[in-house]
């Protein structure tokens, strides 16, 4: 039983209408109409109480985090050509380059919003995602690696010393894992499916050198249900996070899990990251309240895009009171949750 006392969150969001000039063409997934069908849950669910961030472009200084400067020149090259490919999967717009640097810009912003304490918590509503770009390469419809641009800049900016990503897409963010696996200062989490892109993110693979232990890779079962993806992520994540005391919550915020989800051929509902976004919650009070970041990566499926996000931010905009599901009968959780401490017991990170 948790003994937290919640409050509501002061959330922020990063919207923007440039992150719609992306376009990546009209039979692609990652299409602007994913985003619009979020802004318009906003404006309808949420017409007050959410503290706006506009974006503003990132600077060269800041992708070079991650980036090399061979791989953002090629990104800039795009610029004012009506069609042109940076990868097979992940075409580029006249103005993509706009969105992407805008992409980054509006994650870097929220987190001065957080760390200067204007928010609690934030959405970073933004396309193209991200997870997947590598130091010089696009691929898995993402161009800058907003989220490891984020923790590196975090770093750099406000000397953080434990920053926890949580990758809950259905995706293995193989550019997070790739960018912190030596590291010990970012702990990355990632439940995924291995039979999809980037096909990487196995068991084994838990960090090298002074970052052993601080890669956690789950590949899940197709079939997992809401209550055993909640009860995988209620131990291990509650686990990790009462260890590691994060000063900085990350969220790979995918929602293509989703049973509707054209892409991620999963069994989940929106109430399983409601229950997510109330369980952050719940253990972010009983560490010292750290800012959380969420930042948006796939989910394909427009209207249960839309309705994913709106339960997280009726989560957040709770006051805390939440129905906790029944753990009973969850076999398959129980099961992925003993094998993670088996082969993470041994490194003591946690
Ligand atoms: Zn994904």
């Amino acid at each position: 039983m948790s003994v937290s006392v919640r409050m509501v969150v002061r959330t922020g969001i990063v919207r923007d209408e440039r992150y719609l000039e992306h376009k990546p063409g009209h039979m692609h997934p990652e299409h602007p109409n994913r985003l619009k069908a979020v802004y318009r849950m906003l404006d309808s669910s949420f017409p007050f109480g959410l503290m706006e961030i506009k974006p503003e472009p990132a600077t060269l200084e800041q992708i070079e985090l991650v980036h090399s400067p061979s791989y953002i020149k090629k990104v800039l090259k795009t610029a004012d050509h009506g069609f042109t490919s940076l990868a097979p999967d992940t075409p580029a717009s006249a103005r993509t380059y706009l969105s992407a640097w805008l992409a980054v810009g509006g994650c870097l912003k929220a987190l001065d919003a957080l760390i200067s304490g204007q928010c609690e918590a934030c959405l970073s509503l933004v396309r193209p995602p991200g997870h997947h770009a590598l130091q010089d390469r696009a691929g898995g419809f993402c161009i800058f690696n907003n989220i490891g641009i984020t923790a590196r800049y975090a770093i750099n900016r406000y000397e953080l010393q434990r920053i926890l990503i949580i990758d809950w897409d259905i995706h293995h963010g193989n550019g997070l894992n790739d960018f912190f696996y030596e590291q010990k200062d970012v702990l990355y989490l990632s439940s995924h499916d291995t039979m999809l892109y980037p096909y990487t993110g196995d068991w084994e693979e838990s960090g090298k050198g002074e970052g052993e232990g601080y890669t956690i890779n789950i590949p899940i079962p197709r079939a997992l249900k809401d209550r055993d993806f909640f009860h995988l992520y209620h131990e291990i994540v509650g686990a990790v996070t009462r260890a590691y005391n994060p000063q900085l919550v990350l969220v790979a915020a995918g929602f293509d899990a989703h049973y509707e989800d054209p892409v991620g051929r999963s069994k989940l509902s929106g109430q399983a990251f409601k229950w997510l976004a109330h369980l952050l919650l719940d253990l972010r009070a009983d560490i010292n309240h750290p800012p959380i970041l969420l930042i948006l990566e796939g989910g394909y499926n427009p209207r249960a895009l839309a309705s994913c996000v709106k339960e997280v931010l009726d989560a957040f905009k709770s006051d805390g009171t939440w129905e906790r599901p029944s753990l009973e009968d969850v076999e398959q959780g129980d099961e992925l949750v003993r094998k993670v401490r088996r082969i993470h017991g041994k490194h003591g990170v946690w």
